[in-house]
């Protein structure tokens, strides 16, 4: 049995290790010479999809399926395997869909049904019934999917040729959001403090957050974190201030020497400790709160956003749910242009025909956000009672992005996704000493924040720069969890639907 090891963002490759089973239906009606063919071409289309560059994780080739045990066992072999992070099925022939049953009944891992043929072009001068017998996948599937749609089984359904772009880049966005999966099912998250005092939004249920999403949740004493900064050696520090004055635009009065330079030892000796605490304890995700810092002499700014870029989850204020979106979005995107980070929609241009977000926060934004190069710097933050806090400031790349916020609606959570435009400023923000992005929403501003206050969207959200609504929307079919997308199609009159329709849906999809 392959097993992967658990995962510390900071150093593995989300996707090393990890593979999604190709399985191919058929039955013995044909005789043995057409199975080998549907084995042979079956092959081929694996070979494609495993060769593609859009497709991050390997696609492995299974034995071609003909009874009920051999399907049987093939998912209680993948549910039991940590590398498998999905299953992808496809009935070349026809494989009569009872022979599935309990095969699809007992798989829990993340299923695509792949509706393809081994041919793009039909030979017209040339098809026979032997062509016929072997190339049905036409019917096959539809057999197929009977049974799954009957069963209730959670897919995504991709149609067309290996050799299409499209085929292969609909994959390779499912086999992200599956590959997040995994690694949300295995996330534990360390919770430094609890939450902002009377906030609503960052509150939810922990006990059911392990149970829908896998996340462990659990919160330690800030001191306990105090302590292990506190027992960073200076080498430590000195060698993140290296790595600060290279990477960054460091302002002069942090530079070794400078009359603020305990400023920036500080802020990297919290760097060092919250690293070491992550890795010892094998989190992948964590919150603070700056109503929570005990003896900490900053609120940590500069070494969350350099946590998050190395592929930590996090979220401001205690907000776990959050955290978890981020962790789950640093996956998806791993290895693609763009990046991701906490956000919240901070204040609004509202001038008829500029209507744009200026998102922000009080200092935790992800400079995987920008290709531009931060400067590091020092301001004073009028809330959390401490010290200056060190901060990188940029602004975010322009071009397409998402923000999606995490929501407890007491018996379900509820993902509120809206497509937006990260756009340049309408002018220099000299005097803004953070991090930002500014973008238009879809489809216009006053019906996206009209259907994000419908919804109960939170203000805090995970923006993604890397990918898009399709990711999210195949991560939350795999959670079984409600999405509500606000893009260029939504109307408020269909909202308002959705979201009753969906209140009705997700209570009685629960069962009793
Ligand atoms: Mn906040």
């Amino acid at each position: 049995m392959t097993t992967v090891p658990p995962t510390n963002p900071s150093t593995t490759d989300p996707f090393q290790g990890r593979e999604i089973w190709f399985l191919t239906g058929s039955q013995h009606l044909y005789g043995p010479e057409t199975l080998e063919q549907v084995a042979a071409q079956s092959a081929e289309i694996v070979a494609l999809l495993d060769a593609s560059s859009e497709i991050p994780v390997r696609i492995v080739s299974k034995p071609v399926l003909t009874d009920t045990e051999a399907i049987r066992a093939i998912a209680d072999e993948a549910n039991a395997s940590s590398a498998v992070v999905g299953v992808i099925a496809w009935m070349h022939t026809f494989s009569p869909a009872k022979m599935w049953i309990t095969g699809l009944d007992a798989l829990r891992k993340p299923f695509l049904h792949l509706h393809t043929q081994a041919n793009v072009e039909l030979p017209w001068a040339e098809i026979d019934m032997d062509f016929m017998n072997l190339n049905q996948a036409a019917h096959g599937d539809r057999e197929f999917a009977y049974m799954a749609s009957r069963l209730g089984v959670t897919r995504k359904t991709v149609v067309g040729h290996a050799s299409q772009a499209i085929v292969r880049e609909e994959i390779a966005t499912w086999a992200r959001a599956a590959t997040a999966w995994a690694h949300v099912r295995g996330l534990k998250l360390a919770r430094f403090g609890d939450n902002m005092r009377f906030v609503g939004v960052t509150e939810g249920d922990k006990t059911e957050a392990e149970r829908v999403f896998g996340v462990q949740v659990n919160t330690w004493g800030v001191n306990e974190l105090v302590e292990r900064v506190e027992s960073i050696g200076e080498d430590a520090v000195d060698a993140l201030i290296a790595q600060y004055i290279e990477a960054y635009d460091v302002a002069p009065e942090l530079l070794p020497g400078a009359a603020r330079h305990q400023s920036l030892r500080d802020g990297a000796r919290i760097e060092a400790g919250m690293r070491s605490f992550l890795e010892e304890g094998g989190f992948g995700a964590f919150t603070t709160s700056f109503e929570d810092l005990g003896d900490l002499k900053q609120l940590p700014g500069l070494a969350v956003q350099r946590l998050m870029a190395e592929g930590y989850g996090f979220g401001a204020e205690g907000d776990w749910k959050t955290a978890i979106l981020v962790r789950a979005a640093k996956v998806m995107g791993h290895g693609l242009p763009g990046g991701a980070s906490l956000m919240e929609d901070y204040t609004y241009e509202m001038t008829e025909d500029k209507q744009k977000i200026l998102g922000a926060h009080m200092l935790e934004v992800c400079p995987s956000l920008t290709t531009s190069r931060p400067s590091l710097e020092l301001h004073e933050l009028g809330i959390g009672g401490k010290e200056d806090p060190v901060r990188l400031v940029f602004d975010t790349d322009t071009g397409p992005a998402i923000v999606v916020a995490l929501s407890d609606m007491r018996e379900r959570f509820r993902l509120v996704a809206n497509v937006v435009e990260v756009v340049e400023p309408d002018a220099e923000l000299p005097n803004l000493p953070v991090a930002r992005a500014v973008w238009v929403p879809e489809p216009n501003f006053r019906t996206s924040a009209q259907a994000w206050l419908m919804a109960g969207g939170a203000h805090h959200t995970v923006m993604s720069t890397a990918v898009g609504a399709e990711a999210f929307e195949d991560f939350a079919e795999i959670a079984r969890t409600e999405l509500v997308l606000i893009d260029r199609d939504t109307t408020i009159r269909g909202l308002r639907k959705e979201l009753r329709w969906n209140g009705a849906y997700y209570r009685l999809a629960q069962g009793f």
